[in-house]
Formats: structure tokens, sequence, C-alpha cells
């Protein structure tokens, strides 16, 4: 018999999810989610995990709760580790306790893990503290939802001092407020609607409980949305720390491979950016060629790392097989600041790093000193451009060692037409990220090429784009926030 998680990961923002309910979606084989969901968060699965989307996109229902309990049920006695994921906190309007009332009645094991409730995070991202001392000292959470069934007794809602919340309001915010005024709500007091919260296309229209109807109607407001009362409203201006961000309401789309697009990740989105992933490519070593040339390492005068994958794996490797590293006398050269910091951080430092980030600059700085009966060998992508191979070879001894191989790898359906920045940090992932989603999508977008090989792979295809002036990460990131207009 196997077990289920009921996982609650809080409104959107993928940080926002909990380390327990990380260490859950590692464990499971089978996880259904929901329409609230980042879809983000699915990377953190294992390879092998079957995903199931049964979100409830309004007014169609994709799968009925009691079909949901089915499969919950199934899976378990199939054997499976199931993760349910849920928006917010599974028992705050999430129906989790029904599920887990289920499985108990099935004898199936449980967890419920609770998440960040968007009646909390959503408005703490919209500048609102959800309560905030001698302003409100209490906050009441109801279900907006099929409001001309709900058995409130306005009147207490409407004397109700502390901060109000209604969840799934939105359809409905006309009866809602109607009974609030009728009842005897203060028609000036503050009140706010907040859609889309935690993420970048968060917007959040304030007003006065009279007039948000008419506000909400001419504007357009999409769900998810909130609907919040309160003077707590009125701190927003002060506290409005996730707006101010530089990259706020920006969706950036990072095509690098699994794995390596990381440290660019949390860069982005310390600047309040949002990311969007493709994971367009996989590294897969290839460890025996390696081997192949494991006795000719101690022979090397020059070892050339051209990726911070190339270290990673080559080092690895020697470790797995307990290769003595002393035995390697060679100059070490590279290319790349995070190839170098690779390097450094297994206690090698690189003698050999030009300036600029590209083979042609590693190739003048060796040139000067390589002797022809020296031996230089590069352990490098099988898919790597073969300038340095090609060049090198006429001057002295050479030998290469495809260590890793790149594939090509699509993790998710992603919404092209939302992002509002693409970037590119090799020619292969614009080939890679071309041949699957086409060029039509890049075409009006800003396009953001780490340097001037990947752009020219660009241009080839069509597409117009800037380039970084440092070809790092850090490059693409300054390009982009003077795009945006600051001062880097
Ligand atoms: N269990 C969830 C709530 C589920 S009910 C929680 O704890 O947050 C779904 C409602 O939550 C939506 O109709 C909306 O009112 C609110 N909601 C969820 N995510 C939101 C978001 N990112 N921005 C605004 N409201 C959100």
């Amino acid at each position: 018999m196997g077990k289920v998680y009921l996982i609650g990961v809080g409104p959107y923002d993928e940080g926002l999810i909990t380390l327990k309910a990380l260490k859950a979606l590692e464990k499971c084989h089978v996880v259904l989610y929901d329409r609230l969901v980042n879809e983000n968060l699915l990377n953190f699965l294992r390879e092998d995990c079957k995903i199931f989307f049964c979100g409830k996109e309004s007014g169609c229902h994709y799968k009925t709760q009691e079909e949901i309990n089915d499969m919950l049920v199934k899976f378990a006695k199939e054997g499976y580790t199931v993760g349910r994921i849920k928006g917010g906190d599974p028992y705050v309007f999430g129906r989790g306790g029904e599920e887990a009332l289920r499985l108990k009645e099935e004898n199936i094991e449980f967890e419920v893990i609770p998440g960040i409730t968007s009646a909390i995070a959503v408005l703490n991202y919209a500048g609102i503290p959800v309560t905030h001392r001698g302003i409100s000292q209490s906050f009441h959470v109801f279900t907006g939802n099929s409001a001309k069934a709900l058995t409130y007794d306005w009147r207490v809602i409407a004397k109700l001092n502390g901060t109000i919340i209604f969840l799934m309001g939105l359809e409905n915010i006309e009866f809602i407020v109607e009974n609030l005024l009728k009842n005897g709500i203060e028609p000036t007091r503050e009140c706010a609607v907040i859609s889309k919260g935690t993420s970048a296309r968060q917007r959040v229209i304030v007003s006065r409980v009279s007039d948000i109807v008419e506000k909400v109607k001419s504007e357009k407001i999409y769900s998810p949305a909130l609907i919040v009362i309160g003077e707590v409203i009125n701190l927003r201006e002060k506290l409005n720390w996730f707006e101010s961000k530089p990259l706020f309401g920006k969706r950036v789309c990072i095509t690098r491979p699994k794995g390596q697009s990381l440290e660019f990740k949390e860069k982005l989105l310390e600047l309040g950016a949002e990311v969007v992933e493709t994971y367009i490519l996989k590294i897969k070593p290839l460890e025996e060629n390696l081997i192949k040339n494991l006795d000719d390492l101690h022979r090397a005068d020059y070892l050339l790392f051209t990726s911070a994958n190339a270290v990673n794996i080559f080092f690895d490797c020697l470790i797995k097989l307990r290769y003595d590293i002393r035995k390697i006398k060679a100059v070490f050269g590279c290319i790349g600041e995070k190839t170098e910091k690779e390097l450094v951080q297994r206690g090698i430092v690189p003698e050999i790093v030009p300036e600029q980030f590209v083979a042609e600059a590693l190739y003048d700085k060796l040139i000067g000193r390589i002797k022809q009966n020296d031996l230089v060998i590069i352990p490098r992508s099988k898919n790597a451009r073969p300038f340095l191979k090609e060049a090198l070879e006429k001057k002295c001894n050479l030998i290469e060692i495809p260590i890793y191989e790149v594939e090509e790898f699509f993790s998710q359906d992603i919404l092209l037409e939302d992002i509002d920045y693409f970037t590119f940090t090799s020619p292969s992932t614009v080939k890679a990220f071309i041949k699957n989603f086409g060029k039509d999508c890049l075409m009006s977008k800003k396009v953001v090429a780490i340097g001037p090989i990947t752009s020219n792979e660009l241009l080839r295809n069509g597409i117009s784009n800037c380039v970084a002036q440092k070809y790092t990460i850090d490059g693409i990131i300054e390009k982009i926030l003077k795009l945006e207009g600051y001062d880097v």
C-alpha cells in the first residue's frame, strides 16, 4: 500500500513552498495538481513521476472531486507514493479535508502538509499586512463562492473591525458588497481586489467598499483574485516591497538546461522577475570516453575547459575512479567565469583565462606559449564548436575527450505569448529551442543573447536580439535592467 501526501504549496510564487513540501514532492511517483499551482514546481518532481492536471477551470470541471478522490485511492492501493498538490493551504477552502477523510475511510496512510495561504501571502505581496497593531486586531477569511447559497449573517460580517478577506469572491463581488452595505458596513472603508497575487501579473485595485464594484468592472481583472477590506490597505503605500523590485512584472524565459539555470534563476527572482524555464537541454555524461583516455592525463601539458559542465563531469568521474589528481601536471586553462569558479573550488587555479569568454580568445592566449610537441587535452561537450580543436590540431598534439553530450529535453508546455524576455546562453540552446517551439514566438519579443556567437545563431534564424556586454549571466541580467531603463 502506498501513501498520499496532501501538499500545500502556497499561492503562486514557487519560493513560498516549504521545505517539507519540497521533500514530499521529491518522493512522489504520481502527482495530481490544481490550476492555482505554479507549474515550475513540477520541475522538482522525479523524472519518472506521472503528472495529472486536475484543475478546475472556472465553469468547466476538469475532474470532479469524487474522481480525484478515486484516483488518490487507486494509485495509493497500487503501491505508489501519491502527491496531491494544492495552491495555498490544503485546508483553506481547498477540500483537503474531504480527500483526507476518504483516505482515512480506505485505511490509506496520509500526511497533510500545510501551505502558506493566499489570504495572508497575497496581501503581503500587495504591501498589505493582514494584521497591524492599533489598526487591525484580527482577520477573517470567508469564501465568496456560490454566494447565493451562503448562510452568513451579513450583519456580523459588516460589523467586523478586523481585516475581512473573501476568497473565490470575484464573480460574486456585486452580491458580497451589496450585502455588506445593506447591513451597515462603512461605505468608505478601504477595499482592494488583488489578482494573480505573488506572480509577475499581480494587479491590485484599491478603492472604497462603495465603489469597488464599479472599479473592478471598468478594469479587466483575472482570477484568481481575492477581496480584502480594512484599514491595513493604507499601509500598502509604504510596505509595497514586491512591486517595487526592479524586474517586477517581467516574465523572463530561461532556455538553459536543467541543473544549470539555478543561479541565473535565483538572481532574476531576487530582482522580482518571474522565471519560466523550458529546460530544453539535458546533460548526459559520457564517462566511458574519459576512461578511455585516462592514461593520457598525466602526459598532458595543457588541460583546457570550456564549460562548467565539463569541469564538473571531469572531476566527478575522476573521483568515482579514485584517480589521484596529483598525477596531472598540466597547466590549466579555461573560458568563462563559471568555469573558472568550478576549477578554483576544486583547488585548481587556472593559469590561462582570457578576458573574452569565447574559444577564439583562449586560442589567442595559448598560441604564444604552446610548442609543437606539447599535448593539449580538452575534455568537453560532444556538441562543442569545432574551432578550438581544428585550430590547435595544427599547432600541437591534441586529444579532445567528449565527456558529455547535450540532449534535447522539454519538460512542459509553456505559455510563450506571455513572456517578456527570452534569454539564450549558447547556440545549441537556440537551435534546440527553435526546433521545438519554432521561430514565430520569438519574432516580436525581446531576446537577449549571452554573447556574439549565440547572437549570430539567432540572427541566422532571422531573430533580432540584444547582446550582453559581459558574456555572462550577470551580463544578460544587466542588459535586461538596461532595457528596462535602469542605470547599471
Ligand atoms: N487553499 C487556497 C485557497 C483555495 S480557494 C489558499 O489557501 O490560498 C481559491 C481562491 O484563493 C481564489 O479564488 C482566490 O480568491 C484565492 N487565491 C489563490 N491564489 C491566489 C493568488 N495568487 N492571487 C489572488 N488570489 C488567490
